[in-house]
């Protein structure tokens, strides 16, 4: 427990460091347009865009149900793997300091360390909790975050009450906004809500919703 709080003390000493600055690299740039975590033109279940714990905070996450069951990085980068008593949870650095999530996800095929391009398959979305949480229902739950250096992004040992919570405020970047496969994602006001916008036709999907990701 003490290297725990060590390592999450250190954390928020970066991310004062990193607020402290008028313009840091990562909040300068624009979160980068993303493929969606899974292949598109399926149908996909989306229980919504929600905060990490579901309950308070930035809602920098969103739930996928894809129909083939096959979690793939949103963006080229490069794997973390996060490493807890319970297993490992997926994580992908991308340049400009953003980070993508993959949570829940069981036969993972990526290694630390790992370079992947979009579209690599990461694991099968399912009902893994490796540093805790809960799920009910086989799905990537999707995240966004900034990381303003690597030793902020290190968390291995870190529980998902700690990461959805201290870290999430911190480093969570909201889903909101933010287009996954040609689609605009939006939070609502609940959690586990919002709509995803179809950018080439307009179409509308009320979520959480059911609906075929086309391009
Ligand atoms: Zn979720």
């Amino acid at each position: 427990m003490v290297n725990l709080f060590l390592r999450a003390a250190g954390l928020a000493a970066a991310v004062t460091a990193a607020v402290g600055l008028a313009a840091a690299p990562a909040s300068a740039a624009a979160f980068p347009a993303l493929a969606w975590p899974f292949d598109a033109g399926q149908q996909v279940y989306s229980a919504g865009v929600h905060s990490d714990d579901g309950g308070t905070g930035v809602k920098n996450a969103v739930d996928f149900s894809p129909a083939d069951g096959t979690a793939r990085a949103a963006l080229a980068g490069t794997v973390r793997l996060q490493h807890c008593a319970g297993g490992d949870w997926v994580t992908v650095d991308h340049p400009g300091g953003w980070r993508t999530g993959y949570y829940h996800l069981e036969g993972i095929q990526v290694t630390d360390g790992e370079h992947v391009e979009a579209g690599a398959v990461l694991g099968s979305t399912g009902n893994a909790l490796p540093c805790g949480g809960s799920s009910t229902g086989a799905h990537v739950h999707f995240t966004l975050w900034t990381l303003p250096d690597a030793a902020a992004g290190d968390w291995d040992g870190v529980a998902f009450a700690r990461i959805s919570t201290t870290v999430a405020a911190a480093l969570g970047e909201p889903i909101d906004g933010k287009t996954l496969g040609g689609w605009r994602l939006a939070e609502g006001a609940k959690q586990y809500s919002g709509t995803a916008t179809h950018l080439a036709d307009g179409t509308v999907v009320q979520l959480p919703g059911r609906f075929r990701a086309i391009p």
